[in-house]
This record gives C-alpha cells, sequence and structure tokens, in this order.
C-alpha cells in the first residue's frame, strides 16, 4: 500500500511489532496490530452418478466461466458447513460430503482452499445467487474452454482420479502450478 493511501485514524502505521518478525499495520493512538491473514476457500466436487455438479459465474471474477460451488468461509463457521452452505446458495444443491478431496494454496491470492468431495442428494439443483446456470456434466462433456479457475481444473482432475474410491488421500497443487490464471484450464492427462 502507498503511504498517501493509508488511513488517517485506526491502524495506518507499518511497522514491526514487538516480537514479530514482519510490518503490520499499527495505530499509533491505542497500539492495536492489525494482522492481515489468509482467506480460506471451501467448496466441493459435488456428484450425482457419473457427472459433478458445475455452476456458471454470474459475478466476476470470470463471470459466464464455470467452477465450482465454492466461496469464503465464513466468520465462525465450520469448513464442512461453509461447503455445504455454497453448494446451497450458488446452485440449490444438498449434498453429502464424503472427505476433504484436496487442500490447495493460492499465494498469489493469499488464499487457501478446501475442496471435499460429495455425493448430491437429489439432481434437483437450480441457479442460486451469483449463479447463472448450473449443470451436471459428464466427464466428457466438461467444457474445459470456460473453466473459471485453474484450481477448478485441479479440483475436477483428482475428483476423476479418485475414481470410485470411498477413501482418497487429499490432493493439492499439482507440481509447479499456483493457480494464477495463465496456467491452462485444460485436464491434465
Ligand atoms: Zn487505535
Amino acid at each position: 500500500m502507498s503511504r498517501s493511501l493509508l488511513p488517517t485514524i485506526g491502524p495506518r502505521v507499518p511497522q514491526v511489532p514487538h516480537g514479530d518478525n514482519r510490518e503490520r499495520l499499527t495505530c499509533p493512538d491505542c497500539g492495536f496490530v492489525q494482522y492481515d491473514n489468509p482467506k480460506v476457500v471451501v467448496g466441493s466436487v459435488a456428484r450425482w452418478q457419473d457427472r459433478v455438479l458445475l455452476c456458471r459465474r454470474d459475478i466476476n471474477p470470470r463471470k459466464g466461466f464455470w467452477t465450482l460451488p465454492a466461496g469464503y468461509l465464513e466468520l465462525n463457521e465450520t469448513a464442512e458447513a461453509g461447503a455445504l452452505r455454497e453448494a446451497w446458495e450458488e446452485a440449490r444443491a444438498r449434498l453429502s460430503l464424503q472427505g476433504v478431496l484436496a487442500v490447495y494454496n493460492i499465494p498469489r491470492l493469499s488464499q487457501v482452499q478446501v475442496i471435499y468431495r460429495a455425493q448430491l442428494l437429489s439432481d434437483d439443483v437450480s441457479a442460486g445467487l451469483e449463479t447463472q446456470e448450473v449443470r451436471l456434466f459428464a466427464w466428457d462433456e466438461i467444457p474445459w474452454g470456460e473453466i473459471a479457475f485453474p484450481s477448478v481444473r485441479w479440483a475436477l482432475t483428482h475428483d476423476r482420479e479418485a475414481g470410485e474410491a470411498t477413501t482418497f488421500p487429499a490432493r493439492t497443487n499439482p507440481p509447479g502450478e499456483t493457480g494464477d490464471y495463465g496456467e491452462s484450464t485444460r485436464p491434465q492427462k
């Protein structure tokens, strides 16, 4: 942040607090230290038979592109509850979570994504807030050229690899990938 854009009240002085090792915004009036830490995104690869649920985004970034039902974890919410909430809000979908499919890191955005594997309890799904359209895609129908984010591709690929297994090790970023837009959204194999 450029210093000319710093606020004139509250935490506004960048300095390393006592006992810390990096600069934080601090308040010279009361000593308050503002800790800015990464955000957690929760979501799911939700399946109905051999198809997976995708949502066409109605908001930026990547409006019009397909994504998983996912979003920011709310304060005081568990990751599991957040994943279920996002599926309901974005796709009017009710899920049964089967376990953590992956934990992805997007350091450029200071973001950690916890993606569950889930079964849809019904194929009665419809577009919710922030969604233009929802659809269940077989693997061969997935619109790889219209996938919103690299991590959506990772999750779809990792879900595919887990196959019919009921237990599966949690995955993480494919080697060398950081989630930047420049990375392909095409399947890895
Ligand atoms: Zn203060």
